[in-house]
């Protein structure tokens, strides 16, 4: 299939199999190769094949573009080196004094991005309960350009509703990125609910085995393409083609993949739901929570992030829990075929202030576990065991 035409009627599992590849013109060769090189060989000055040197284009990177362009059923799908590369090209396309409307409960990275580096640039930023729709149009001003949404939120899997923050968002005549890197384009289109742009950290669902760092955003906006290009162009936040190929590999299971996050996820959220040692569990897919309806709105899934307190709140037993279990991994990160447990107040949110995390209830035993694609029997009998103690 052409890469400059991504099959956008064709369904997901033959998008994430075929879109922007296609059989190499100069060997034949099925999958795409990686094109381990910085330049190209011109003909006459100018006078080249599409690829000048490979900090602009390279044709595995470009591979790649055109398939998230046909996950996310966008014009344009534009690869960084890492997700955080992402997020710094669309705000490096902000102006001094320009302000953006943030939500309160984001990945660790992308609020220490904000604060630390792009505050001290003269950017600035309102932190918001994005569930609240009326104080998050309150937060918006007259130099507002940005409203950043994250859903599910990070850790606490607070469900965001694209559609109504976006509706009001654009009114105002204000652009919407979500970062869409727990959902996965397979179960969540925020293009279609009306966002500008999309970020996906590709480190996480999208290469999906914990083996690269990418970034990636979608828009059908030529003029956002061209500004983030123009970025990557200038400031050198290219992937390289070994880990633009390896996400190119994980695409082409994705949707396999994340039925199988999904099954296992929903299943372990009901057992922690009826565990006795387990406090408050935060999944979408639980009838209890209380984006549930929203999330049945506008996603086709739950995902196969979990986040849960324990009944007793005590850090230390959140630790052992940490410490016990054996099929889950105790690491950063989510997204692989591996499962991993992790404690957001010491590890992936420990950025964020303590006053800030208490504010927003992300308490000292919250637990969040990335549910992977390993039997659920023995997922299910890892947790338990280590919930034993506490
Ligand atoms: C990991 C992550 C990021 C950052 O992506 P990197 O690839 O690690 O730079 C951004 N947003 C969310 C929700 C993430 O989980």
């Amino acid at each position: 299939m052409a890469d400059d035409s991504s099959p956008r009627s064709l369904g997901f599992g033959t998008r994430a199999v075929h879109a922007g590849q296609k059989p190499d013109p100069s060997t034949g060769a099925v999958m795409t190769p990686i094109y381990q090189t910085s330049t190209y060989a011109q003909e006459a000055p100018g006078k080249h094949k599409g690829h000048e040197y490979s900090r602009v284009t390279n044709p595995t990177r470009s591979a790649l573009e055109g398939n998230l362009a046909g996950l996310e059923n966008a014009e344009h799908g534009i690869a960084f080196s890492s997700g955080v590369a992402g997020i710094d090209g669309i705000m490096k396309s902000l102006r001094p004094g320009d302000h953006v409307v943030a939500s309160d409960d984001l990945y660790g990275g992308t609020f220490r991005l904000f604060r630390q580096v792009f505050e001290p640039f003269g950017l600035s930023f309102s932190f918001v309960d994005m569930t609240d729709l009326d104080a998050t149009e309150a937060a918006m001003t007259d130099d507002t350009k940005l409203v950043w949404v994250e859903t599910p939120t990070n850790p606490l899997m607070r469900i965001v509703d694209i559609e109504a923050i976006t509706e009001r968002a654009n009114a105002r005549g204000i652009d919407v990125a979500v970062d869409n890197t727990f959902a996965s384009p397979y179960l969540q289109q925020p293009l279609a609910l009306g966002a500008d742009l999309v970020l996906h950290s590709a480190t996480k669902y999208l290469g999906g085995h914990s083996d690269l760092i990418l970034g990636a955003v979608c828009t059908n906006s030529d003029e956002w393409a061209e500004k983030l290009r123009f970025q990557i162009k200038c400031t050198g936040a290219n992937p390289g083609p070994m880990d633009s190929f390896l996400v190119l590999r994980g695409t082409k299971t994705l949707h396999l993949r994340m039925d199988r996050h999904c099954h296992n996820a929903r299943h372990l959220a009901s057992f922690l739901n009826d565990h006795p040692k387990v406090g408050r569990v935060l999944y979408p897919g639980l009838e209890s929570h209380p984006g549930h309806e929203i999330a049945k709105k506008q996603m086709d899934d739950f995902g196969g992030m979990i986040s849960f307190e324990l009944a007793d709140d005590s850090m230390e037993k959140a630790v052992h829990v940490l410490k016990s279990t054996d099929v889950f991994t105790l690491a950063e990160s989510l997204g692989g075929v591996e499962s991993l447990i992790e404690h957001p107040a010491s590890m992936t949110h420990a950025s964020i202030p303590a006053e800030e995390r208490r504010k927003i209830g992300l308490t000292d035993s919250l637990i969040r576990i990335s549910v992977g694609v390993e039997e659920l029997d023995d997922l299910k009998a890892d947790l338990d065991a280590a919930l034993q103690d506490v």
